[in-house]
């Protein structure tokens, strides 16, 4: 008799968008034709830019003829692009071999992918306020999850200490939601634990691009010793407007080892079992934003939504709201004003200024209280909505 993986029935309902989407259909029912400002979000706004879109159109046409047609790709990336994307962080004094860079369809594909590298029953250490994805993945495997509470003391930072027992440890830095960003100096204490401890830092680095403090790291392989000890996994989605066009990378280096294996080598043998790679098209679109003119061109764009988080955070400051992120980081993570609960704070946002934002408790117990928004919204709308919470807020 055929047994299903029983871990499916231990997920928790996706209750946080789920609630979010019925609550604004009521409102909306009960306010036909109201506007709504949606912080909320994670997706993007901003179209592709011209150097992709230009690279995407050249590679159908290469796709048209006999001499420039491209099948199976290679399955860890095709050469191009992991060489592209080795030079970039060269540029940062990061040097990788291109074999130590594999392409993949985005990050959360390669979140819950990359677990095919640990033992079923592995302990994972989230650190929360998190990404509702690492949770999840985690219960599919089976694997035995440590929560790690962080809070407004702290900053919304995860700090190692003695007591913690993990294999795997889970750092998100810009981290979403709460836009704190790891410095170099606590980075390297979790380095360090990892080092000592034999546990792998799986580094979700899917914002780096919004760092623009010179002091913090974009990627942990700028300190020494991670590349004994970590798996850093990015995405072109925030960085350049990918969500729905699907690419990401993943850096494993050669040095990583545990139990007598080499995990790059176990990784090149998971890829080309489980995948028949990317296509040439996304990859050559891909290797655009890493030219000199797409970087120029995602940076005009993500100046656009640093726009949106001054907006935001001007606001907050004006209106005396506690909150961290918006500046190295797409999210604004706020404390509810009045005392607040996450739930009441949506609430009353959505029936007095027609603001959608997310209930920070939705990304873990220790965020009650909390609330997320998102500045990937239209420009227009975000100022607008600016304006709703001076006028929703102020004295
Ligand atoms: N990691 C974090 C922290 C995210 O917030 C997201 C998406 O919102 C992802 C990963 C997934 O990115 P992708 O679109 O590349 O799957």
């Amino acid at each position: 008799m055929l047994k299903p993986n029983e871990n499916y029935a231990k997920l928790k309902d996706s209750y946080l968008f789920y609630h979010i989407a019925q609550k604004t259909k009521a409102y909306l029912g009960e306010n036909p034709g109201a506007h709504l400002y949606r912080l909320g979000i994670g997706d993007v706004s901003q179209p592709l830019c011209k150097a992709a879109i230009d690279a995407l159109h050249q590679a159908v046409d290469d796709q048209a003829g006999e001499g420039s047609f491209h099948g199976y790709m290679p399955e860890c990336g095709a050469p191009f692009l992991r060489e592209a994307i080795a030079a970039h962080y060269a540029k940062r004094g990061v040097t990788l071999e291109a074999e130590e860079v594999f392409v993949s369809s985005g990050a959360s594909d390669e979140l819950g992918d990359i677990l095919d590298l640990f033992a079923r029953g592995s302990t994972v250490l989230i650190p929360e306020p998190a990404y509702p994805a690492y949770v999840d993945a985690n219960v599919i495997e089976g694997n035995r999850i440590v929560h790690l509470p962080t809070g407004k003391a702290q900053s919304f930072l995860p700090l190692p200490d003695n007591t913690i027992v993990a294999d795997v440890i889970y750092l998100c830095s810009p981290n979403n939601p709460t836009g704190a960003v790891l410095s170099k100096d606590l980075l390297q204490l979790w380095i360090d634990f990892a080092n000592r401890t034999g546990a792998v830092i799986l580094f979700d680095a899917a914002y780096e691009a919004f760092i623009e403090d010179g002091a913090l790291p974009h990627s942990i392989f700028e300190l020494p010793g991670a590349k004994t000890c970590a798996i850093e996994i990015c995405s072109l989605s925030k960085t350049a407007g990918f969500t729905g066009t699907r690419l990401g990378y993943t850096v494993l280096p050669k040095a990583l080892e545990r139990g007598g294996q080499n995990l790059n080598a176990m990784w090149v043998r998971n890829r080309t079992t489980k995948t028949n790679g990317i296509s040439y098209i996304l990859q050559k679109g891909g290797a655009a934003i890493f030219s000199d003119e797409g970087q120029k061109q995602i940076k005009a764009q993500i100046d656009v939504y640093k726009h949106n988080a001054k907006v935001l955070t001007d606001a907050l400051d004006a209106l005396g709201i506690w909150y961290t992120g918006g500046k190295n980081a797409p999210y604004i993570w706020l404390q509810c004003p009045n005392g607040f609960k996450s739930w009441e704070f949506f609430d009353s946002l959505l029936q007095n200024a027609q603001i959608i934002g997310t209930p920070g408790v939705g990304f873990g117990a220790c965020a009650e209280g909390y609330f997320r928004f998102s500045c990937f919204g239209n420009p227009k709308e975000t100022a607008a909505a600016a304006e709703q919470l001076l006028r929703l807020l102020g004295k």
